[in-house]
């Protein structure tokens, strides 16, 4: 059976990520960091809705021997990995004088280097998949990688190096590896719960052409969607209601 690496799966995007892929026949190691309950919840999911196999790694984005000792998990346990999403990050609101260089720095690691080190590690995976579609790596980048934010300086810099470390993943693995990503607008998750009040949310909703703040399933269906686009690679798919336009 065919496998993909869902990083950050235990909820939201990820999660919903990870169950449409095992809809569509795939078996899914569902990566999480600390809620093993959800990560355990995720896998009941799969194996009650689909016929697919589902395992939970626990391994920490931003921490080198925790990414290695989690590819190593998976490649044994699935024999392969032919889909990888980058999808773990993190998010802080904060103001620039508010924000220590430490505070930068971790955030970037997590949301950067995470999905860089977890890509370079699984390669050799990657390299040595049969999937028809070819095998894929997507990575979770932001609307706001384009438009900035005046109150999360580090989140936006981290999805616009998201789209730079797409795009030059895209053209080292070609043509073997398509890497694609997707800049998801305001999306309702534990994420977005946090930082936005009921009256911010409506606000928002009002701002964007389809009347409707985005689902974890709207990203679901957008991965599937890049997953098998075999003459798409180096892109970002915009996801956002058209809440923004480029
Ligand atoms: P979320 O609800 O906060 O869930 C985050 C997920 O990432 C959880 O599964 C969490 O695991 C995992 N995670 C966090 N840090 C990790 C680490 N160091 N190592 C491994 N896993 C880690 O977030 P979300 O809203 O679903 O967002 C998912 C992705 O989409 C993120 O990259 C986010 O930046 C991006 N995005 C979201 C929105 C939005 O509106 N929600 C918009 C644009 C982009 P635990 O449960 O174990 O903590």
């Amino acid at each position: 059976m065919p496998a993909a690496l869902v990083t950050g799966a235990s909820r939201g995007i990820g999660r919903a990520i990870a169950l449409q892929f095992a809809r569509d026949g795939y078996d899914i190691a569902v990566n999480y960091r600390s809620r093993r309950t959800a990560a355990t919840d995720v896998v009941e999911t799969i194996e009650a809705e689909t016929s697919q196999f589902g395992h939970a790694v626990q391994g920490d984005i931003g921490d080198l021997a925790s990414i290695r000792a989690c590819i190593e998990e998976i490649a044994d346990t699935f024999g392969g990995i032919d889909h990888i999403v980058n999808n773990a990050g993190i998010n802080q609101h904060c103001y620039t004088p508010d924000l220590s260089p430490e505070e930068f720095i971790h955030l970037l690691n997590v949301n950067v280097n995470g999905a860089f080190t977890v890509t370079k590690i699984a390669l050799p995976y990657l390299e040595q998949s049969c999937v028809p579609e070819g095998p894929s790596v997507i990575n979770l980048s932001s609307r706001l990688a384009h438009t900035g934010a005046d109150y999360e300086p580090h989140y936006a810099a981290s999805k616009a190096g998201i789209i730079g470390l797409t795009k030059s993943h895209a053209l080292e693995f070609s043509p073997d590896i398509r890497v694609n990503a997707i800049a998801p607008g305001f999306i309702e998750t534990d994420m977005t719960d946090k930082t936005a009040s009921e009256d911010e949310k409506q606000a928002r909703r009002e701002t964007i052409p389809v009347s409707r703040l985005g689902k974890p399933e709207d990203i679901g269906q957008a991965a599937a969607y890049l997953r098998d686009a075999s003459f798409v690679t180096g892109e970002t798919l915009n996801v956002n209601g058209g809440q923004t336009m480029w």
